[in-house]
């Protein structure tokens, strides 16, 4: 009986997925939140599926199709960090020189898309600007400075924050991304 609820609950957990892959980033973030309480359970688990077509849609609406997908790893990291972007000496076979980390329990949806949006403006940093840098002479650099905000505005457009960090008690005080 057990194994028969939890078959049904992951066809249940595909077919969501499946469905959330017909909206906009906008749409994404603007679609109703799950209870206080199944948050806090970490109800919103992305299957592998979601996570890529995640990554090519903010590719496709921020980045104008501009990076190379990386390997996207989804594991649970103990909770230390949500999501993780590393940058590499070395192209990976991606054509990417970066490998993103990603949680793979969260709040809900929205805190994954805006976790995956952050980590990507670090790829953007490292795989676009950093070749540019070094034609000027300068190192690689991933960082919270102001080619990491320049992206701000454009992700606002897509009802995205970027903040270097979100605070946990704000986000279950406000309910919004951009106040916590
Ligand atoms: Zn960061």
């Amino acid at each position: 009986m057990y194994l028969v609820a939890v078959y049904l609950a992951q066809k249940l957990m595909v077919k969501y997925h499946m469905f959330l892959t017909q909206y906009s980033l906008s749409e994404l973030m603007d679609l109703e939140l799950p209870p206080i309480h199944e948050q806090k359970r970490l109800c919103f688990r992305p299957s592998r599926h979601f996570v890529h077509h995640t990554y090519e849609l903010i590719n496709y609406e921020v980045f104008g199709n501009e990076l190379r997908k990386p390997k996207i790893l989804v594991q649970s990291h103990r909770r230390k960090y949500w999501g993780m972007c590393s940058g590499h000496t070395y192209r990976t076979i991606t054509g990417s020189f970066c490998t993103i980390d990603m949680m793979d329990k969260w709040f809900c949806m929205q805190w994954f898309v805006t976790t995956l949006a952050h980590e990507m403006v670090h790829q953007y940093q490292w795989d676009i600007l950093g070749p540019e840098r070094q034609d000027d002479g300068k190192d690689w650099l991933m960082s919270h400075g102001p080619s990491f905000h320049a992206f701000k505005t454009d992700l606002v457009e897509h009802d995205i924050p970027l903040k270097t960090a979100h605070s946990q008690r704000r986000w279950f005080k406000y309910q919004d991304l951009f106040k916590s």
